[in-house]
C-alpha cells in the first residue's frame, strides 16, 4: 500500500516525542516517532501495555501536542488550525474509539450515536436511521434507549465502535477496539474495520496486544519502549 506518493497521508507524524516530567525524572513515552497512514490502508500498532500505544493515537488524532516533533492532519500542521477548526476536524474527520469508551452517562446509545451526528457539519436526512442502522450492525439494537451504566463492557465498546462510524470519518483510529469482547466478537469488529478500509476507502489505525489481528493488517509495526518500528523485538 505504500505505492502512494501522490496520495496525502490522512495524517503524519514525524519525529514525534513525547515526555512527561514529574517532580523526579522524565518519562520518554514517544522517542522521535515518525509514522504515516494513508487512505484504503489499515495498519496495526502493536506493542504491550504501558509501551505507549494510547498516547501515540491521541497525538495522531490532535487529542494531545507531542513534546517535539511535528503532527499532520490532513496535510495541515496541528498548530496551524484553531481550537474551533480542530473540534470540527475531529468530529467530522476522525473516528476515535477511545480504550475506555467514553460514552457519555447521561445518554442512551442512540443518543450518543446522534450527538456525534449533530457535530457534524455533514447533513444527514435521517440521522436516526443511520445511528439505528449501526446499532442494528452491531448486535445492539436492543439497547437503543439503555444507558451505559446498564451495558456490558462488550456492549459499551460496541456503542463506541458504532458512534465512531457513524460520520463516515476517512480517518478511524481504534484503541484496543477488541479489548472487552469475545474473540469471536472481537475479529467481527476487525473484519468491519477492514471493510471501511477496503470498501470505503478509509484509513484505519488499530493499536492493540492481539496479534490475531495481524492478519488483517496491511502493515504491522511494533512500539517498544516508545519506539516504533517494523520488526518485532526478539
Ligand atoms: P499503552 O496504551 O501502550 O498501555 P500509554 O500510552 O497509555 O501506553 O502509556 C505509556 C506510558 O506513559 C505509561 O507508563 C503511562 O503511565 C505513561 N503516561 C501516559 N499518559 C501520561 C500522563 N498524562 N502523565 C504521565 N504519564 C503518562
Ligand atoms: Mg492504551
Amino acid at each position: 500500500m505504500n505505492n502512494t506518493i501522490n496520495i496525502q497521508p490522512l495524517a503524519q507524524i514525524d519525529d514525534v516525542s513525547k515526555i512527561f516530567h514529574d517532580a523526579t525524572h522524565n518519562a520518554i513515552i514517544l522517542n522521535k516517532v515518525s509514522f504515516k497512514i494513508y487512505p484504503g490502508e489499515l495498519v496495526l500498532v502493536l506493542g504491550p501495555s504501558g509501551s505507549g500505544k494510547s498516547t501515540f493515537l491521541t497525538i495522531l488524532a490532535g487529542l494531545q501536542p507531542p513534546s517535539d516533533g511535528q503532527v499532520l492532519l490532513f496535510g495541515k500542521e496541528l498548530h496551524t488550525y484553531n481550537d474551533q477548526e480542530l473540534q470540527q476536524l475531529r468530529a467530522q474527520h476522525i473516528g476515535f474509539i477511545f480504550q475506555t469508551f467514553q460514552l457519555i452517562e447521561a445518554l442512551t446509545a442512540l443518543e450518543n450515536i446522534l450527538l456525534v451526528m449533530q457535530f457534524s457539519s455533514i447533513r444527514r436526512k435521517t440521522p436516526r436511521d443511520r445511528a439505528m442502522d449501526l446499532l442494528k450492525q452491531f448486535g445492539i439494537l436492543h439497547l437503543a434507549n439503555a444507558y451505559p451504566k446498564t451495558m456490558s463492557q462488550g456492549e459499551k465498546q460496541r456503542v463506541a465502535i458504532a458512534r465512531a462510524l457513524a460520520n463516515k470519518a476517512e480517518l478511524l483510529i481504534a484503541d484496543e477496539p477488541t479489548g472487552s469482547l469475545s474473540s469471536q466478537q472481537g475479529m467481527e469488529i476487525v473484519k468491519l474495520l477492514h471493510n471501511e478500509a477496503k470498501l470505503d476507502h478509509r484509513g484505519v489505525v488499530i493499536a492493540s496486544h492481539d496479534q490475531r489481528i495481524a492478519q488483517y493488517a496491511d502493515r504491522v509495526l511494533y512500539l517498544h519502549d516508545g519506539v516504533l518500528t517494523d520488526k518485532q523485538e526478539v
